[in-house]
């Protein structure tokens, strides 16, 4: 006979741990500190971002991004607004990291990664705030454009575990990373949030000065998909773990969405989710730019959808007048 409350007990304690935040482990062996302290070093020549200024940001020395050694919020929230499995029913705690490794000449946050509008914060005071925003009762950490800012964060996380934190960590990324700072993520990160902003070189380097953006981007979300593959839900629908990608489609076919979308189909999985989104208008110095002026058109997004329906992919979101489910 099958002892049916055992059984049950045991399959709640497996669905425990396969959801648990993949960190503790690490915080338990004392590997996070470990990973902690590689980020430092890496920062002290930094190439936490594909850049590699390698500038000693320790020191005080500025590369590309204008990002001290400490980590700089420029906001942290209870956000409803990301995609349906992050901000579920009690939103996700969101925390806007100040500057940016590729500051997109239209960018829709330039206060925040132009201007590097926020404050400095301590680990210690990083680790209360994401222990605040897991009390606020949301379903999980949102880093958002983290990387730069790496080396506190985990500092931070390692304090905030050692007080109780368990909360999911998305990491909400503009997909510039490079596979050293992936693999110092491998097992702490649980759901990641990677733009694929572009498919063509020239394209990158004319709006972000990275022309290495679509190699590096590719090279980065093969290994984050290595890392967590598909998007794993619970009863209610909120994400536990896995890979979710955001394309932002650009006036004028800029964003190369055609290539973007064969290279997800392709070369990562039809199973992956895609969020499309529709919802760019000209800011910063895009208003000046005769290509990127004007939000984009009805026929423009079509398009786009036409080439994600052509790349098979049917998991994910799809922006136009109402948001809808690739699902619906
Ligand atoms: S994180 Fe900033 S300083 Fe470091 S390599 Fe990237 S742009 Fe340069």
């Amino acid at each position: 006979m099958i002892n049916i409350r055992r059984k049950t007990r045991k399959k709640a304690e497996n669905w425990a741990q396969e959801t648990a935040p993949s960190y503790i482990r690490l915080y338990r062996s004392g590997e996070l500190t470990a990973r902690a302290w590689r980020a430092q070093q890496i920062m002290e020549n930094c190439r936490l971002c594909p850049r590699a200024c390698g500038v000693h940001r320790l020191s005080g020395e500025l590369g590309f991004c204008r990002s001290e050694a400490q980590p700089r919020v420029y906001k942290y929230k209870v956000h409803f607004g990301e995609e349906p499995p992050i901000s579920g029913k009690r939103g996700s705690g969101i925390i806007f990291f100040s500057c940016c490794t590729l500051r997109c000449t239209y960018c829709q946050n330039a206060p925040m990664s132009h201007q590097g509008r926020g404050y400095s914060v301590s680990p210690e005071r990083l680790a209360k705030i994401m222990l605040a925003l897991q009390h606020s009762g949301c379903h999980n950490l949102n880093l958002v454009t983290p990387s730069h800012f790496l080396p506190g964060i985990l500092q931070a996380l390692n304090l905030a575990v050692g007080e109780g934190f368990v909360l999911p960590i998305v990491y909400n990324t503009s997909g510039y990373e490079t596979l050293e700072v992936l693999n110092l993520l491998d097992g702490i990160v649980d759901i990641y949030l990677p733009d694929m902003k572009y498919g063509n070189a020239d394209v990158a380097r004319r709006y972000s000065s990275a022309p290495d953006y679509p190699r590096v981007n590719r090279a980065a979300v093969r290994e984050m998909y290595r890392q967590v593959a598909d998007l794993l839900v619970d009863d209610s629908g909120v994400a536990i773990r896995g890979l979710l990608i955001r394309h932002l489609v650009l006036p004028n076919g800029l964003a190369g969405t055609g290539k973007v979308m064969r290279f997800i189909g392709q070369e990562i999985s039809r199973r992956v989710h895609v969020s499309l989104m529709s919802q760019y208008i000209p800011l910063w110095s895009a208003r000046e730019d005769p290509l990127l002026s004007r939000p984009i058109s009805q026929t423009e997004y079509g398009q786009a959808l036409d080439e994600l329906e052509k790349a098979g992919l049917v998991r994910g979101w799809i922006q136009e007048l109402a948001e809808k489910s690739l699902d619906s």
